[in-house]
C-alpha cells in the first residue's frame, strides 16, 4: 500500500468516525422528541459505538503501521476490500470464518 491509499483511507475512517460522532448525538433529542424508541436508540447506540470501536482501531493501526494487514492471519488486505470497509481487520478468508462463526451461535 503506498503512503496517498493510505492517506486517502485515513481520510475515509476520520469522515466516517465524524459521521458517527454526529449519528450518536442525534439519538437523544430523537428520543426525548418522540421520534425514536427507547428500544431502538438502545438498538442503534450500541451498534454506533461498535462502529465507532471498529474505526478507533483501523486508525490505531494505521499510527503503528499495522494497517492493511489481517489481525487473523497477518496477510495483506486485498485494496478493494478496504476501500469498500476502511475499518475492516480481516482479509476476506478470515472474514468468512468470522461470520461463519458469528453464525453458528
Ligand atoms: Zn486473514
Amino acid at each position: 500500500m503506498n503512503r496517498s491509499d493510505l492517506n486517502n483511507l485515513r481520510h475515509s475512517l476520520e469522515q466516517l468516525r465524524a459521521e458517527l460522532d454526529a449519528d450518536l448525538s442525534a439519538i437523544s433529542p430523537a428520543m426525548i422528541s418522540g421520534n425514536l424508541a427507547r428500544d431502538a436508540a438502545d438498538e442503534l447506540v450500541y451498534q454506533i459505538q461498535r462502529d465507532l470501536q471498529r474505526v478507533d482501531a483501523a486508525l490505531e493501526r494505521i499510527d503503528t503501521g499495522l494497517y492493511g494487514y489481517c489481525v487473523g492471519c497477518g496477510e495483506e488486505i486485498e485494496m478493494n476490500q478496504l476501500r469498500a470497509d476502511p475499518s475492516t481487520s480481516f482479509c476476506l478468508s478470515c472474514n468468512s470464518r468470522v461470520n461463519r462463526r458469528a453464525s453458528c451461535k
